[in-house]
């Protein structure tokens, strides 16, 4: 009889995984103790991945479903003395990590060894934790490792992937904006100040005018954030090089709607550096970003010269709310608190949810304990009683998904098909608990179909905004009837 991780055993494995640094690219020790705790807890397989993640593995390598939580290991700087220390509220846990996101990425690790390897191995399921590394470093090494590795040929492409990142223990996170950093360097002879020229700071000053102008046409009757286009100013500088030229250096980060399109971004940049250096612009087009490589051109006018360059580009991603990965989050969440309320929340920075989103298009969403708005702060804590709150709503969410998709196999979906309402997994509850039913060919027809389900569209911003953002019309892949049309 496996023995279940308990309340104790579960904060002990926080506090350690917090008082271990891990700063991006410093990942090693933490990721090698929490592979250690993974075994001790009864996990079928873990260890520390070519990437340098910490993974761990409960239940057949073979199973038909495979479940993935992925979370992060990595810190951003900041050393926090690590204390449990008692209030009104109960005891609360300080130190860097605590919520962003080693309170998510513990929660994982104990709600994984609550379900154990006998429930795992009786249900076919092959649940998945990810401790990855190099989150915060803008690069997504560990993510971008695991979505490479689980890419259908490999490894299977999870059927459900829960992200772990702070939403606090009542809700969940459907989506992260994306991104896309803007850094023009421009140059130009070194004249004089009493000269007539203005000077090649007037570049920057244009530069963030025309983007800050560009969101604002952008963003007009848009009121959520979510929506709308998000540039701040990250840096500015001046200086001379050694061949005597003025040189600016402006960059600018841009938070990202659904459907933003950076190519057509990157004409529209290359078209205004083209004017601002008093080149005629050929039409020709200029290179764009992708998550892997950044795009950087060159325009060399008479006097001004700008190089552009568009890097770190993510591109947002939201889940679909209509389905059995979020309701067995929501019944979840009503099991551990009959009167708690809970509830959606997307969020304005981006995750690993924007690196395996595209490529897995599986049902996904974010979940952990802790308030967000601490990440990165010098106050960065959690509460122990939202914490095991978390385990237990995971807990009871791995549960109810893998009773979930039983039913899907059962004669009821079917009975609800021929009935005319062709869903199928987005009308199954999630509070059975009737035996896995192996090898079936409706399990079969359940993963191909839920591999090709959840691209986002989103009805709410589905209206045709004028550039640079347009939502791309719904995918055929998105919702219940189109999704049933693979049976
Ligand atoms: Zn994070």
């Amino acid at each position: 009889m496996e023995r279940s991780m308990d309340r104790n055993e579960a904060i002990a494995l926080l506090k350690g995984l917090v008082e271990i640094p891990s700063l991006s690219h410093e990942e090693r020790a933490a990721s090698a103790w929490l592979v250690e705790q993974m075994r001790a807890a009864g996990y079928d397989r873990a260890y520390v991945d070519g990437a340098g993640n910490a993974v761990g593995e409960m239940g057949p390598a073979g199973a038909e479903t495979t479940i993935m939580l992925l979370g992060h290991i990595d810190t951003v700087p900041g050393a926090i003395p690590v204390r449990i220390e008692e209030t009104p509220a109960g005891p609360v846990l300080y130190g860097r990590g605590s919520v962003d996101a080693k309170g998510p990425l513990a929660t994982a690790t104990a709600a994984v060894a609550r379900v154990g390897a006998a429930w795992a191995a009786e249900q076919n399921v092959r649940l998945v934790v990810v401790g990855a590394v190099e989150e915060e470093a803008a690069n997504s090494k560990g993510a971008r490792f695991i979505r490479d590795r689980f890419d259908g040929r490999t490894e299977p492409i999870p059927n459900a992937c829960i992200i772990g990142e702070p939403s606090g223990w009542q809700r969940v996170t459907l989506g992260y904006k994306g991104r896309v950093l803007v850094e023009i360097d421009a140059s130009q002879p070194m004249a004089h100040t009493a000269g007539p020229n203005e000077g090649v700071a007037t570049v920057a000053v244009d530069f963030w005018n025309w983007l800050a102008a560009l969101a604002q046409v952008h963003n007009s009757g848009i009121d959520k954030t979510f929506d709308q286009l998000s540039p701040s100013l990250r840096r500015l500088q001046t200086f001379t090089d050694e061949q005597i030229q003025d040189h600016v250096i402006a960059q600018a980060g841009i938070r990202l709607p659904l459907g933003f399109d950076v190519t057509d971004f990157a004409q529209t940049i290359g078209a205004w550096a083209a004017a601002r250096c008093n080149l005629d612009w050929d039409g020709a087009p200029y290179p764009a970003p992708t998550p892997e490589q950044p795009a950087v051109f060159t325009l060399a006018g008479p006097l001004t010269s700008i190089a552009v360059k568009l890097g770190a580009y993510e591109p947002a991603w939201r889940g679909d709310r209509n389905n059995a990965l979020v309701r067995s989050f929501l019944g979840a969440v009503r099991t551990v608190d009959a009167a708690a309320k809970p509830g959606f929340v997307v969020k304005s920075g981006t995750s690993d949810m924007n690196v395996v989103g595209p490529a897995w298009q599986c049902p996904i969403l974010a979940y952990g304990p802790g308030d967000s708005s601490l990440d990165h702060t010098p106050n960065e804590h959690v509460h122990l009683a939202e914490y095991w709150r978390a385990v237990q709503v995971l807990e009871a969410a791995l549960r109810g998904l893998c009773s979930a998709i039983f039913l899907l196999f059962t004669g009821w979906a079917y009975a609800a098909s021929a009935a005319g309402h062709r869903s199928t997994i987005c009308t199954v509850p999630s509070t059975s608990d009737v035996p896995w039913r192996r090898g079936s060919a409706d399990r079969r027809r359940w993963r191909a179909s839920t591999r090709r389900s959840h691209a986002p569209h989103d009805s709410a911003s589905a209206s045709p905004r004028r550039w640079p953002c347009h939502t791309p019309p719904p995918s055929p892949h998105c919702g219940c009837s189109r999704r049933a049309a693979a049976f």
